[in-house]
This record gives C-alpha cells, sequence and structure tokens, in this order.
C-alpha cells in the first residue's frame, strides 16, 4: 500500500471571485488523492463547496443514501458468513436495522436537519431492504474474497493518486479455473439502466486491481443492481463490457480533474437533474451567493 501524500497548507485560504476561477491556488488546498466521484461530478461548484470553501459548509450525505447503505450492509453481512468470517449471533435483519441506526446517529450528532417524517418514511423501508437482500443471497454465485476494498492508484501524468473503494472482490470459476471479478452493488427504488458513470468508476478500479496484481487480464467488473419497487423487489446482474475506451475515457476524466484543479477552474452547473435541493446540499448557499450571470463559460480564457 503506497502512503498518502501529506499536503502542506502555506498561504491564506482562497476564495471564489465573481468570475469561475479562484483566486489563489486550488491545487495547493486540494485534498491529497482524487476519486471517481470527484472526476464524475456534474458541477464545478459543487466541487468548489465542498473541498475548498474556506467555511467548511457541512457536506451532509444525501439521506436518501441511508437505504443504499443499509443494503449494503446487509450484503455484507450474507458475504462475511459464506467466508466464515460472520458475526455469532447477529441475523441479517440486526445488520440492517444497525447501519440504519448508525445513518441516523450520524445526522443527529452532526446537528444537520432533517425532518423526522423523513427518517420515519426511510425506517419503513427495513422489511423491503431485508426482502431484496434475501433475494440477492440466492442468487450468489461467486466466492467473495474482501469487501470494502480500498484502492490507492497512481497513473502516469496525474499529481496525486486515485482513492477508491470497491464494494466487492470475488472470484467465479470459468473454464480455465477461478476468475476475478469486481462487483458494484447499487440499491434503487427503480430498476436502471447502467449509466456512464458507473461504468468510468468500474473502468478505474478494474485499473487498480490490475495495477496492484500485476496480472495480464483486467478483471470482469459486475453492477449488481436491487430494486425495491411498491410491490415486490428485483435483482438485475449486469456484466459490464468494458473497452479500451472506456478505460482511456476513465483515465482523462481524472487529468481533466487535475486541469481544472490546476486552473482553480469550478464553474457552477444549474443545468440538470442534479442542481435540485434533494441532490445538493448546497443548493441554498449556492444559489443565495451567486446569480444566474455567472455560467459556466465566464472568466474562461482560451
Ligand atoms: S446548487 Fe447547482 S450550481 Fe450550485 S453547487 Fe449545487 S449543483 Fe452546483
Amino acid at each position: 500500500m503506497k502512503k498518502k501524500i501529506k499536503k502542506k497548507v502555506t498561504s491564506t485560504p482562497i476564495e471564489l471571485g465573481g468570475s469561475n476561477f479562484l483566486k489563489g491556488s486550488a491545487k495547493e488546498y486540494w485534498r491529497d488523492h482524487y476519486s471517481h466521484s470527484q472526476a464524475d461530478s456534474n458541477c464545478g461548484r459543487k466541487l468548489w463547496y465542498r473541498y475548498l470553501d474556506p467555511r467548511k459548509i457541512p457536506s451532509p450525505s444525501n439521506v436518501h443514501m441511508m437505504v443504499g447503505n443499509a443494503v449494503e450492509a446487509g450484503v455484507n453481512h450474507l458475504l462475511r458468513k459464506r467466508m466464515g468470517a460472520g458475526m455469532e449471533g447477529i441475523t441479517c435483519v440486526m445488520a440492517i436495522n444497525e447501519q440504519m441506526k448508525k445513518e441516523e446517529d450520524k445526522w443527529k450528532k452532526n446537528g444537520w436537519e432533517i425532518d423526522q417524517e423523513v427518517f420515519e418514511e426511510l425506517w419503513k423501508e427495513t422489511p423491503k431492504i431485508l426482502e431484496v437482500v434475501e433475494k440477492y443471497e440466492s442468487l450468489i454465485d461467486y466466492q467473495p474474497v474482501e469487501m470494502q476494498k480500498k484502492l490507492w492508484i497512481e497513473l502516469p501524468d496525474l499529481d496525486l493518486p486515485v482513492e477508491g473503494y470497491i464494494d466487492i472482490v470475488a472470484q467465479r470459476t470459468g473454464p480455465f479455473g477461478p476468475e476475478p471479478v469486481i462487483i458494484d452493488i447499487k440499491s434503487s427504488a427503480k430498476k436502471k439502466a447502467v449509466t456512464n458513470g458507473w461504468k468510468m468508476q468500474l473502468a478505474l478500479y478494474a485499473l487498480g486491481i490490475q495495477r496492484e496484481t500485476t496480472a495480464n487480464v483486467l478483471p470482469t467488473v459486475e453492477i449488481h443492481l436491487l430494486v425495491r419497487l411498491k410491490t415486490r423487489t428485483d435483482i438485475y446482474i449486469e456484466k459490464l463490457q468494458l473497452e479500451a475506451s472506456d478505460y482511456a475515457q476513465a483515465y482523462m476524466r481524472l487529468k481533466d480533474l487535475q486541469w481544472r484543479i490546476d486552473k482553480g477552474y469550478f464553474p457552477a452547473n444549474r443545468e440538470g437533474w442534479w442542481c435540485s435541493p434533494k441532490w445538493c446540499n448546497y443548493y441554498d448557499t449556492c444559489h443565495s451567493e451567486y446569480g444566474a450571470e455567472d455560467n459556466t463559460l465566464l472568466g474562461l480564457n482560451l
């Protein structure tokens, strides 16, 4: 495992000016790594609020992610049992409830504003979560090797390593013996098509595993989507066929992120579904601080 690079902060805090460029160096303040989610961000201003704003505005995880984390906790519980590492006396429903409680406590401890009714609605999801996790168990055709595997990937021409967490590293027996598989668990209240962002995430993780193991082949990558509909639950196993161009794109997105950090370029992007109070924790702050004239191309001197 490579050591993290510690970045030293030496000058006065940076500020976002009237344009989309920072006054000061973003590079100096960026954390000690890049990540897929940073490269996947659809709004530069959001990145700035999250990583660079000297006010350190709290960034609570989206409350709806609480259910997704509980689904993962249930799946991990089952997989740990398969690996002979299950905890005595702990059932799947207990693991799910414990995760829900942890998430709720995290919100309360941090003093994040939350409507109690929303929590109550989320807690009502617990039986559905158990149902979908148990259905998933009946479809497991692999041997889990490691869960929440941390990756620290160094790629050419990037100043910082890329950090990532793989949900499940597994093996499945193929015609020539055990084959490595990387699995990402997604959960949702409706069926979703595989997004380009998911592909990029897994392409990056496959590269990371290949570099770590120095294997000649890239591992197989899969999305396992656990869906909780109102009247039933469904599982979709998506085996992704990644091309060389996907790996190249995953890498180039990180180069693009590095360019934006080097230049201190963090434009607002209010044009999509992501720019809503539901999906952006900075919505109120951003809308009170920046007007519509602060568009994406302002100040870009190409
Ligand atoms: S409110 Fe919209 S423009 Fe502002 S940070 Fe959030 S997503 Fe970006």
